[in-house]
């Protein structure tokens, strides 16, 4: 099925300049881009993004991450784009994604891990909505 899924290129993405290469990445894999801002996230909008990870004890150094530059946020859709997104970024730390990941071939480390992804549909609904009205999101409307 055909599915959105919401995508963060983080600020150390922005700061490295890595922003190109990593939205090739996304293209090439086939994903389609129905929404894309550049924002700066407050350390209120950091929190309550992350808010499922409140109790965790990287929870303020990642909120501190999160709000210390700009960002990308994306919307993006393909069949089963949360997963077969999660499966393109590669495991939370580099060190233990796979291969070809581009996490494996970007990040620093377990924080600064160049970009986030959705981890199921219900999520990705709340994260979309999060950053972006209904009327931001662009349905393709390209001729066959
Ligand atoms: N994170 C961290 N230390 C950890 C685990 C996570 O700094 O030990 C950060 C990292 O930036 C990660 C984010 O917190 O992307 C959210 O963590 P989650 O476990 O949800 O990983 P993700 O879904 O991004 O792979
Ligand atoms: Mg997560």
């Amino acid at each position: 099925m055909r599915e959105r899924t919401l995508a963060i290129l983080k600020p150390d993405c922005v700061r490295r300049k890595l922003v190109g290469k990593v939205l090739d990445r996304i293209l090439e894999a086939g994903f389609e881009i129905v929404g894309m801002k550049l924002v700066q996230m407050t350390e209120a909008q950091a929190k309550q993004f992350y808010a499922v990870h409140r109790e965790r004890p990287f929870y303020a150094d990642l909120v501190r991450f999160m709000s210390s530059g700009r960002s990308v946020a994306l919307v993006l859709e393909k069949e089963n784009a949360v997963a077969a997104f999660r499966e393109l970024i590669g495991a939370t730390d580099p060190k233990e994604a796979a291969p070809g990941t581009i996490r494996r071939e970007f990040a620093e480390n377990k924080q600064e891990n160049i970009v986030h992804g959705s981890d199921s549909e219900e999520t990705a609904a709340k994260e979309i909505a999060f950053f972006f009205s209904e009327a931001e999101l662009i349905a393709n409307q390209l001729p066959e």
